[in-house]
C-alpha cells in the first residue's frame, strides 16, 4: 500500500483523498485547521466526485454581455492575456453540488477515519516534516507560496471584490451572467443552488460593507519540489483550476502504484508507527 500524504483539507484536499483512499491507498492530511472550509457564494462542480455523482446536479446557464476580450480587459486590465471564463462555459452545462460534496466527503474520510488529519502549518517549504511522515506521493493544495524556498520566485494574482450574499440584479436561479460592457461595475453574477456571489474588477471596487477582497491566483514560476503534486487552484497557483479536476489529477499519478493498493489502510496506527504519537481520537493529530 502507498502513502499519499495531503496537504490541505479544503474540497480540493478531501478530493485528492478520496482518490487516494478508493484506490486502496493511505491518506494522511496536513492542514492548518481540523474544521471544514467555508464555502462562500455560488460555486459549484463542473464535474462529480466520482463515488459522489449522486448529489444534487442543476443546469446552469452562464451567458456573457458584450465580447470576451471585453471582459477580460474589464476584469484583468493588462494582467491577463489568456482565455477568460465566459470563453470556457458560455452556453449551458451541469453543476453539481460543492457543499453537498465535500460535507459528504468529510463524513466518510475524516469523521469516518478513512483518512487521518494532523493539525500543522506548513511554511517557508516546510517538506522535512512531510519526508518524516515517508510519503510515497505529495499532493498541495494549499497555497504555493508555503512549498516556495526561493524569494526570487513568483506568485502573481489580481484582485477582486466579491459578495457573496447580496446580488447586484434580479436574476433566476443556476444562471451566471457575465459582463464586458462599461455600463455595469460588476463583470459577474451568479446564482447557483440557491447562494449568490456579485463580482466586481478592483478598479471598480463597490463601497457597500458586505463586499470583500478576494485575491485570485494567475500564474507562478515556482519550481520548488517538482515532486509535489500541485493541485486546486491555490496547490497549483494557476488560474482558471476547478476542484473537480483533482480526483482525476491524483488517480493519474497513483498510476505507478496500482499494484501496490492494499484493500483496508489502516491509516490511524499507520500514522502512529511513523510519528511515535498517539492520536487526540477522531483521526486528529495536532503537532
Ligand atoms: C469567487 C470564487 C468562485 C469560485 N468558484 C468556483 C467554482 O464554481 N468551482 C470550482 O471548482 N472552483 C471555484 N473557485 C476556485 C476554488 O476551487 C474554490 O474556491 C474551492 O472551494 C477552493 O478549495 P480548495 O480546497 O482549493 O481551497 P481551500 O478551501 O481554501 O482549502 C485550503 C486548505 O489548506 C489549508 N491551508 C492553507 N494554508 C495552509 C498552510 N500554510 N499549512 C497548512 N494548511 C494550510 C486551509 O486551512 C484549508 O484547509 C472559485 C474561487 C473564487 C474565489
Amino acid at each position: 500500500m502507498s502513502r499519499v500524504v495531503i496537504l490541505g483539507c479544503g474540497p480540493a484536499g478531501l478530493a485528492a483523498a478520496a482518490a487516494a483512499v478508493s484506490t486502496g491507498h493511505e491518506a494522511i492530511i496536513i492542514s492548518n485547521t481540523d474544521k471544514p472550509s467555508t464555502q462562500y457564494g455560488a460555486q459549484y462542480l463542473h464535474a462529480p466526485v466520482p463515488g459522489y455523482e449522486d448529489v444534487t446536479k442543476v443546469r446552469v446557464t452562464y451567458s456573457l454581455n458584450g465580447t470576451p476580450e471585453e471582459y477580460r480587459k474589464k476584469v484583468y486590465g493588462g494582467l491577463w492575456t489568456g482565455k477568460v471564463s465566459p470563453e470556457d462555459f458560455a452556453g449551458d452545462h451541469d453543476a453539481w453540488d460543492i457543499r453537498e460534496t465535500y460535507a459528504r466527503l468529510w463524513a466518510n474520510l475524516i469523521s469516518d477515519l478513512r483518512a487521518g488529519l494532523i493539525q500543522r502549518q506548513i511554511k517557508n517549504g516546510g517538506i522535512p516534516f512531510i519526508r518524516s511522515l515517508r510519503p510515497d506521493l505529495i499532493v498541495s493544495t494549499i497555497p504555493a507560496k508555503a512549498l516556495c524556498q526561493n524569494p526570487g520566485h513568483q506568485f502573481r494574482s489580481h484582485v477582486i471584490y466579491a459578495d457573496g450574499s447580496t446580488s447586484a440584479a434580479t436574476m433566476p436561479d443556476n444562471t451566471v451572467i457575465c459582463d464586458g460592457t462599461e455600463e455595469n461595475a460588476w463583470y459577474r453574477i451568479s446564482s447557483v443552488f440557491g447562494y449568490r456571489t456579485t463580482e466586481w474588477p478592483a478598479r471598480r471596487a463597490p463601497t457597500h460593507s458586505g463586499a470583500v477582497q478576494v485575491v485570485k491566483p494567475l500564474w507562478t514560476d515556482c519550481n520548488c519540489h517538482p515532486e509535489v503534486l500541485r493541485a486546486g487552484r491555490y496547490g497549483a497557483w494557476e488560474k482558471a483550476r476547478l476542484v473537480h479536476e483533482v480526483y482525476p489529477a491524483v488517480r493519474e499519478a497513483l498510476d505507478p502504484f496500482r499494484g501496490e493498493a492494499g484493500t483496508d489502510p489502516d491509516v490511524i496506527r499507520g500514522i502512529e508507527r511513523v510519528t511515535g504519537e498517539t492520536h487526540e481520537g477522531g483521526g486528529r493529530w495536532r503537532m
